[in-house]
Parts: structure tokens; sequence; C-alpha cells
């Protein structure tokens, strides 16, 4: 990782004060003083500032039961932000892994590891996202295996140059469905049943790779450490 955000990492020291930190020469990296904060540090490193070592604190993952109606930003808009609902020091560190829409509920997954979000969200790494759909016209009978070899096949949605990577349709009920994708393209759920003619009334994230939300709306905890490295 960059010095500067090592910095941040290991001390109380905001960003724009690690920086200033280093350029006065005050940090040493296995003995060597290096003034320039984005020279890539490793936490194995000696990184010492003003003569005293410094330990990264070990990075947070989080799951929280988002509720309808939050914002997965930071910025003030017409919903409150879902960062409300984590109170822990230091939560403006956590970025959002994967964010979901106003109206959509469920599993999001929040870190202060860029590497870890990466791979959830990278379609090079295929992790896949469960999603229950509500809809707003009934599937009929007679329709489900043409529409599921439709979500297989992969859709054109409008404005993309590729189409969709191949999805698992699973008709539950004649208003709902569980989908499962292996990418995260821009409001992709609701776009994909508007290709097909559909409309999405209620979206709900219940799954993401191996990781099944089990906490109660507005709830978050910490995933275990298993359930951490099932994403590397
Ligand atoms: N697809 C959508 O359309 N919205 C979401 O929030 C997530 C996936």
């Amino acid at each position: 990782m960059r010095l500067d955000k090592f910095l941040c990492k290991s001390t109380d020291f905001t960003r724009v004060e690690s920086i200033d930190l280093i350029e006065a020469g005050k940090v040493r990296v296995n003995g060597i003083v290096i003034i320039t904060p984005q020279t890539q540090v490793h936490e194995n490193n000696s990184i010492m500032l003003s003569g005293q070592r410094l330990v990264a604190r070990p990075s947070r993952y989080i799951m929280l039961h988002k509720p309808i109606n939050t914002l997965c930003s930071n910025v003030d808009g017409d919903y409150p932000s879902v960062m409300n609902y984590i109170h822990m020091d230091r939560a403006e560190d956590l970025h959002i892994t994967g964010r979901l829409d106003a109206d959509t509920t469920g599993l999001l997954l929040l870190t202060d590891d860029g590497r870890w979000s990466f791979n959830i969200i990278n379609p090079k790494y295929h992790c896949e996202k469960t999603y229950r759909v509500t809809l707003r016209d009934p599937i009929e009978e007679e329709d489900i295996d043409e529409l599921v070899s439709r979500f297989e096949q992969g859709l054109q949605l409008q404005g993309e140059k590729s189409l969709t990577l191949a999805a698992k349709l699973e008709v539950i009920a004649p208003h709902q469905v569980l989908l499962t994708l292996s990418e995260g393209r821009y409001h992709q759920v609701k776009r994909m049943f508007f290709t097909v003619g559909n409309r999405v009334v209620g979206l709900h994230r219940q799954q993401v790779g191996k990781l099944s939300l089990d906490i109660e709306l507005g709830e978050w905890r910490y995933l275990t450490e298993d359930e951490v490295s099932g994403f590397n």
C-alpha cells in the first residue's frame, strides 16, 4: 500500500497530515528516509515515524443489511446514507464494495481494504451476487424456459457494447425470481428485466459469493476470517 495510507492505518493522523509528515522527512522505511507519500510499502517493512515503529491496524470487513431508501454514498441526498447505520471509530475510512440503488435492500459489504473489494467487484473474478426480484408482471408458466435461456445467453442492454454475462434465473413464484449475476453493471437487474419487457418493483440482494445475509434490517456485523478469505 502507499506510504501515506500506511500512516493513516497505523496512527490517528489524517491523510493530509500523513503526507506532511512524510514530506517533512519524519518517516523511515527500512532505515531510509522516504519523502514521497506514494511510495509503495509492505506491512512487513520496518516503518518508523520520528523513531517509533508503526504497526498497521487490521483491516475491517463488514456486512450490513441495507434498508430501503438509503444511499450508498456519503453525499447528502433525499435519503440518509447507509453510513448512518455504522457506528465505530474511523467509519469514514470504510468504502462500499458493490453499491446498491436507494430502493434496493439487502447485503452490502464495507471495508477499508481496497484490494479485497477489487476482487469482489472486478468482473474478471466472476464473484456471483444473488438477488430476489419482485416483478410488476407475472411470468407465465409457459414462458419460463425461454426466459431462463435468454438470461443465460446474455441480454443486449441499451447503450452497452457487449451482451450481459450468463445469468442464472430461477422463477420461485409468478411475480418473484432469484437472479444470480457474475458482473455488476449500472442498474443491471432493472435494465435486464426492462429489456425483456417487465419491470422490477422490489429488489433485494441476498448473497454475494458464498456469503448469505443473516442479520436483521439495519444491522451490521464483522465478517469472520473464513468469510473474508473466501473472497481472496
Ligand atoms: N441491479 C440493480 O438494478 N440495482 C441494484 O441495486 C443492484 C443491481
